[in-house]
């Protein structure tokens, strides 16, 4: 297919210009691939799966209805929730990055018809919103910016847009984006409407529509939407929420932490990154560093999870991270993803694909069930015996086929679906690897092509072996992450005879001659260890956490020996033995322990010094991965457990 744009981008979800500051380079998702293991696996269920079931649910919940509504080939009253739209346009992002995975003819037919009615529903300016379109006519047109979700749709439509176009080539969506966002540079911004959506987001993908198209009107209406914010203009709808909750309190570049709503906050956060890269601001940078390093330290659960509040579905104060009404929804833990990653390629610092381990694997991943059919939309880490109301979202409940909102479940598709390109980037020197997997890595360098093939296990056991199969005629620089929680990591190189130690949260950079049929084995220890909170998480003091390589794991009921309560248990010293366990859940390493149970005999309250509860009897634990649980049913399940009492 012809294309004039003059800016052709690498294939994958980010991908700065040439002009933008950046460290590393990302890879086309396909020329970062898993091939096998853990993430095949979930890459299969989620394409075979979660993306058809997502397809039949979307015509079950009325969203292509409102668009054959708003492109008057439908009758009825709209359906859903007013950002409806969105979950279309992310399904359509999952299945643009499957297409570069592994192309489809099925996959293809679905992609053109829904394409084709979004296409068709837009109007000749170029707006295009279904619930505005058939509810309130042209009078309601950005007239609701605080909560209408106009341009937070606008976002998710340029996104897929820009895939489908990395990915095929084919124009048809990214027209119809350019057609929206063409509007919106000429509604928003100096000397037009100063409002600003409640929902961020489409800062982002504003970035990346310019990046696509080369059009710099996107970013400065981008730049624009960012220096906005924390003036009180997302916040001056009809009926707002306090600013805090649309990150509108404070300006980005002034702000020292993130607030409010948390996935607001984060795609703010991540448009900003995109905004700081591209323009080169390195002030900008320093913000979102400190505000980074503000949540990691302070409002990020063990499992990467964020949001401690149902209420405003928000981040907490500093500390304030209860494991049982933690909210950490899966599209929260996906803009964090989103976030570092913008970092990462901006500053080439360890940490920030260490959080986005951290995240993937016990944040996003418990979001979706084993067999791809249903969904977590809040991730708490405890959940209680006898704990029950009518919330679909409260996890006591189980997973879900379905939300009424349903942000959730199209957001892990195009994540996962997309996961490839989290695994490497490269630069002018070599080619760095960030996230383990069995997968096939090519990389243009300066001075030829880098091909990789990465055997391993992972996560279940830490040795990696990268084969170089094809390799530039010069030295060059293979960067392998060491991961934060990991000490005495060491490479050998085949051949060498010596062992290179690795220093946990950073790479270690091995620059020599590597030819093709090179080879280096990374160990990476996987022992089970234990964790304490800092003593402000006054929710979980008295307890640890159980973790092995990157995963956290869990006490879920269904494993423990009859008569052994999770909510009563306490564990004894000694770390636990993890033993391979094929037939359970798929196939996990569970985590055996030993620890005691107290029969609830206890009253409620009682005088200090009139202890009155039972005597402990010794029992087994077992933990399992926390991004398992839940699979076997709803149940009492903890992360953090307490410990023993002292004899
Ligand atoms: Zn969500």
């Amino acid at each position: 297919m012809e294309d004039t744009l003059r800016h052709q981008r690498a294939a994958a979800p980010v991908a700065p210009t040439a002009e933008a500051a950046t460290t590393f380079r990302p890879l086309p998702v396909s020329a970062a691939r898993v091939v096998g293991g853990f993430w095949a696996q979930r890459q299969q269920v989620n394409r075979t799966a979660a993306i058809p079931a997502g397809l039949t649910r979307l015509r079950e919940n009325g969203v292509f209805r409102n668009l054959g509504r708003a492109a008057g080939q439908d009758e009825g009253p709209y359906e859903g929730p007013v950002f409806i739209d969105s979950d279309v346009y992310k399904w359509l992002e999952a299945v643009a990055w499957e297409q570069a995975r592994e192309p489809s003819e099925s996959l293809a037919a679905e992609q053109a018809e829904a394409t084709a009615l979004v296409a068709k529903a837009q109007q000749p300016d170029g707006y295009l919103n279904s619930f505005v379109q058939v509810v309130t006519g042209a009078a309601g047109r950005f007239a609701d910016l605080t909560s209408g979700h106009e341009l937070y749709c606008a976002g998710h439509l340029m996104q897929a847009a820009v895939a489908q176009h990395r990915v095929t080539g084919h124009r048809e969506l990214l027209d119809v984006a350019i057609s929206f966002a063409d509007l919106l540079v000429d509604t928003f911004g100096p000397g037009k409407r100063p409002e600003l959506d409640g929902h961020p987001l489409v800062e982002m993908a504003l970035v990346e529509l310019y990046r696509e198209t080369g059009d710099a009107r996107y970013l400065d209406l981008a730049r624009h939407f960012v220096e906005t914010r924390g003036h009180g203009w997302a916040a001056a709808g009809p009926h707002p929420r306090p600013r805090s909750y649309y990150s509108d309190r404070v300006p980005v570049r002034r702000a020292v932490t993130v607030e409010g709503h948390a996935v607001r906050a984060l795609y703010l956060a991540a448009g900003a990154a995109d905004l700081a890269a591209e323009t080169r601001d390195d002030e900008l940078l320093a913000a979102l560093e400190r505000q980074w390093q503000a949540m990691v330290t302070t409002k990020t659960y063990l499992t990467g999870g964020v949001g401690a509040r149902w209420d405003g579905e928000a981040f907490g104060d500093p500390y304030q991270l209860p494991p049982d009404r933690a909210y950490c929804e899966t599209c929260a833990a996906i803009g964090s993803i989103q976030w570092s990653w913008r970092m990462l390629l901006r500053t080439g610092a360890a940490r920030y694909a260490d959080l986005i381990e951290r995240t993937l694997y016990n944040a996003v991943l418990p979001g979706l069930s084993l067999d791809g059919n249903a969904y977590f939309y809040v991730n708490a880490l405890q959940v209680r015996d006898g704990q029950a109301d009518d919330d679909r979202r409260n996890p006591a409940n189980g997973r879900a086929g379905w939300f009424g909102v349903a942000c959730c479940p199209p957001n892990i598709m195009r994540t996962i679906s997309s996961l490839g390109s989290l695994l490497a980037t490269a630069d002018d020197e070599g080619v760095q690897i960030h996230q383990y997997a069995a997968s096939a890595i090519t990389a243009e360098l300066p001075s030829g092509q880098v091909e990789l093939a990465v055997a391993t296990d992972y996560p279940w056991d830490g040795h990696i072996e990268i084969t170089v199969l094809a390799a530039p005629d010069q030295d060059w620089t293979l960067a392998l992450r060491i991961p934060g929680w990991c000490t005495d990591a060491k490479a050998l190189i085949a051949g060498a005879g010596v062992a290179e130690a690795g220093e946990p949260g950073r790479y270690l950079r091995l620059r020599r001659s590597w030819m093709a049929g090179s080879s280096v084995v990374l160990d990476l220890p996987v022992p089970v260890r234990r964790t304490v909170a800092h003593e402000r998480v006054d929710a979980v003091r008295g307890c640890v956490a159980v973790e092995r390589g990157p995963l956290v794991y869990c006490l879920e009921q269904a494993d423990q020996p009859a008569g052994v309560l999770v909510d009563d248990v306490q564990l004894a010293d000694g770390d636990g033995t993890a033993v391979w366990s094929p037939d359970l859940l798929g196939g996990v390493a569970a985590v055996q322990m030993t620890g005691q149970t107290t029969p609830d005999a206890m009253s409620l309250y009682q005088p200090e010094a009139a202890d009155d509860r039972q005597p402990e009897r010794p029992a087994r634990l077992t933990a399992i991965p926390y991004f398992a649980w839940a699979n076997r049913g709803p149940g009492p399940m903890r992360v953090w457990i307490p410990l023993g009492r002292p004899g």
